[in-house]
């Protein structure tokens, strides 16, 4: 080839490969099709190509065309084909991608296929872009539809199809009314329907027919954020909706869907987990036209890839999903809300470590479209922000409808007689909250039998062998189990270190309550909701069920109770022990904490009746409890930003964290001294200056570096772990620290069996 034609604008392809690599790489557009009268198709960003990549090749996807490279063009290698016709990644698909990844400082590649369908990181092609689909025959819309009286199902599709001339997707279908294969082929049998192919692009046209409910009327609150956020449509404009648990957000979010919906946009919605929360999804199905387009991990991977293109086809007027959905390709995104935006679930913890809720709020930003983040408990960061006008701060303060705000009470169970955990005060309430027909809560955030078995003769404690972490009984399995790495083994029956017969269980977990609560509770139903008891598919759906359907008066559980669950029929919440996380070493423990007890009490009384916590505990006079109880979360929120501002800790300084681990704890702490010293030898612009000054003058440039220190807990799965932490008060400075160092750290010389990990604005310190 002519080097001339080297310099043609778009002959350099600038491709990201998926592989964990910083960089992007270079390549030759693939040569003309040799029949010479196929047009060569055309090439532009965001399309996936095969290249040839080491000894191998890769799926790629083209960033850009360039009209030169740093490299010599001679040695550049020619991509080997273009994997579709169309780009799977729109030009603000691939800014906001580049821009996490540089942000986060990750591998580009793992940053572009986190956002695309697993399937569509292997040279496969993607899904036929025409879907099957039915429509009416002739027969099929004149039909009296009393004759199909019997048949109700075969009635309430064919009056869809009637009501969509155009014809319906199947996957829709199945969407909607749930599997229907059944009824189709009978429908067809009888000539009522006919197959079709739909263009997967295809109009949305909202279903006449499908009358989304109207709703309760919106109280002067709900009005007025909904006001507010529409006013906004069409332009950036962020927003805190904080409100109490039952205020009424959900029903603001709808009504903006609808409000979006009506400008013709899409809209996004984040929730930190689906699993827990199909209550949501029924709601938005029952009450939009079309049902949303659900994206989360839990599903099949070809529903998954369905939904993801009704998303980026533009079809879907709703998404639904969990963190990634972030990255989702939206032609006609104009809104996007972030339910429970305080739940650390939104934020990625390992491999590509990013915030969906941040995330969100640059893609608005770069989109030009409101963004809504909604909570009752809303984080330090994001109320930082609505206190100082940065986000428009709407408030719910009153539960919608009728229900009243539960009042909580501190218990103090310093030497008081306890059955099963519970002080003679709350037996008594749950006693008479039970015979009046309600429902209690407990709330015990330890999963198994026991935290502890120890030999009563010798002492000894079971430990796992890989942890720094003791092992958690469960009874009912008879083993014992390691809640950080796993590991496992058989309940031994005599001590394993002296054979004494003496072993006893410290400490209860929701098993072990469960099991206590019986015998106290005779004849009363009671559910335990936890990890263990929700592991198998439908299980959660089950209990929740049970508990809907007034079969259950007693309902206890983990966190798992906190997360956006309705229990109208619940009047008494008891909170059982909180104390250890009063005194936990993370600044954002008291933030969790806070956090745990508002959304726990948030489940009470959500009807007409009157709610009630009772809050055992043996720091009654811990500040934090205490500001709770006055002064509600905002008013806790307020005295803890004061202690952020003074310790210099987010939101008023930024962080990152760099952790490594190794199998040997001086591996891991010598990488880090060795980053340490790179970080400050940045702040001379060489690193072969003495000692003495170098930490001060990093300081000078903005950045300060804490550490090495080990991780809160060192030994974790048979490795040692070790932490680094990087401040600075303002984030553009730490960005750009970050820029150098991580390149520097990246060509530091690989130890053995070394991992490490940069964390930008970690969670968990
Ligand atoms: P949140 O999302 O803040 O927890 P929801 O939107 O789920 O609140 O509302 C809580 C309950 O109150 C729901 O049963 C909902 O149908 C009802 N509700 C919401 N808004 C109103 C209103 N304006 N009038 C009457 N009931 C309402
Ligand atoms: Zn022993
Ligand atoms: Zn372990």
């Amino acid at each position: 080839m002519p080097p001339a034609s080297i310099k043609k604008p778009g002959s350099i392809l600038r491709v990201a490969v998926a592989a964990p690599l910083m960089d992007a790489f270079d390549y030759l557009p693939p040569p003309p099709a040799s029949d010479g009268c196929t047009a060569t198709p055309s090439l532009l960003p965001g399309q996936r190509v095969l290249v040839p990549f080491g000894q191998g090749r890769r799926v790629g996807i083209l960033l850009e065309l360039r009209a030169t490279s740093d490299q010599d063009p001679a040695r550049l290698k020619t991509i080997e084909r273009l994997l579709d016709a169309r780009p799977v990644l729109g030009a603000a698909d691939l800014t906001l991608i580049r821009w996490a990844a540089d942000y986060y400082r990750q591998p580009i590649g793992e940053a572009l296929f986190s956002a695309l369908p697993a399937r569509l990181r292997r040279a496969t092609p993607i899904l036929d872009e025409q879907v099957p689909g039915v429509s009416a025959t002739v027969a099929g819309r004149t039909l009296d539809l009393e004759t199909l009286r019997r048949a109700p199902k075969q009635r309430e599709l064919l009056t869809l199809l009637r009501s969509r001339p155009e014809g319906i997707a199947v996957a829709d279908l199945n969407a909607r009314l749930g599997p229907c294969a059944a009824t189709l082929r009978s429908l067809r049998a009888r000539g009522l329907l006919e197959t079709c192919r739909l263009a997967a692009a295809g109009p949305v046209t909202p279903a006449p027919g499908a009358t989304a409910g109207p709703g309760p009327e919106l109280n002067a609150d709900q009005a007025e954020a909904l006001r507010r956020v529409t006013a906004g449509l069409g332009g950036f404009s962020p927003f805190l909706l904080d409100g109490v648990t039952g205020s009424g957000k959900t029903e603001v979010y709808i009504r903006l869907i609808e409000a979006a919906a009506a400008r013709g946009a899409q809209t996004l919605l984040i929730v930190p987990e689906i699993g827990l929360t199909p209550q949501l999804r029924e709601r938005l199905s029952s009450r939009l036209p079309d049902p949303p387009a659900v994206l989360h991990s839990g599903l099949a991977a070809g529903d998954r890839e369905r939904a993801w293109h009704r998303a980026a086809s533009g079809r879907a007027g709703v998404v639904l999903g969990t963190r990634s959905a972030v990255f989702v390709p939206l032609p006609r995104l104009g809104l996007i809300l972030v339910d429970e935006e305080h739940d650390a679930s939104l934020k990625q913890q390992e491999g590509f470590r990013y915030s969906a809720r941040d995330l969100a709020v640059r893609r608005a930003q770069l989109v030009g479209c409101p963004v809504v983040l909604g909570s009752a408990t809303p984080s330090l960061e994001t109320l930082n922000n609505a206190q100082t006008e940065r986000y428009g701060w709407l408030r719910l303060p009153q539960r919608a409808g009728a229900a009243c705000t539960p009042r909580t009470s501190l218990l103090d169970i310093r030497n008081q007689p306890l059955q099963a955990g519970l002080s003679a005060v709350l037996r008594e309430e749950m006693r008479t909250e039970i015979a009046a027909g309600n429902q209690v809560l407990l709330f015990l955030n330890r999963r198994g039998y026991a935290p502890v078995l120890t030999c009563h003769a010798c002492g000894w404690v079971g430990e796992c062998p890989h942890c720094d972490a003791r092992l958690t009984l469960h009874l009912a399995r008879r083993r014992l189990w390691c809640h950080h790495c796993g590991w496992t083994r058989p309940l031994p029956d005599t001590c394993p270190d002296c054979k004494g017969t003496d072993l006893r269980m410290l400490g209860r977990g929701t098993e072990r309550l469960d099991e206590e609560l019986r015998p106290l509770f005779p004849g009363v139903g009671i559910a335990r909701l936890d990890r263990d008891t929700t592991r198998r598919r439908g299980e959660l759906a089950r209990l929740l069920d049970e508990v809907r359907r007034g079969e259950v008066q007693i309902l206890l559980g983990t966190q798992m109770l906190a997360k956006g669950h309705d229990f109208p029929g619940v009047t008494l919440v008891g909170i059982l022990d909180l104390d250890q996380s009063l005194y936990a070493s993370d600044f954002r423990a008291p933030e969790r904490t806070a956090q745990l007890i508002v959304q726990v009490t948030g489940r009470a009384g959500r009807a007409e009746r009157p709610g009630r916590v009772v809050l055992q505990t043996r720091h009654p006079e811990h500040p934090l409890l205490q500001s709770l109880l006055r002064d509600g979360y905002t008013g806790f929120a307020t005295t803890a930003l004061a202690e952020r501002r003074e310790a210099e800790l987010p939101p008023f300084s930024h962080l990152a964290l760099l952790r490594a681990e190794a199998p040997a704890a001086e591996t891991a702490s010598a990488f880090l001294n060795q980053a340490r010293l790179i970080a400050e030898g940045l702040a001379e612009g060489h690193t072969e200056e003495a000692a003495e000054g170098r930490a001060e003058r990093l300081a000078e440039t903005g950045v300060q570096c804490y550490g090495p220190v080990p991780a809160p807990m060192e030994r974790r799965g048979g490795r040692y772990r070790a932490q680094l932490l990087i401040q600075s008060p303002q984030r553009p400075r730490l960005q750009r620290f970050l820029a150098g160092w991580s390149v520097a750290l990246r060509a530091l010389p690989r130890s053995k069996g070394l991992r490490w990990s940069l964390d930008v604005d970690p969670q968990d310190m």
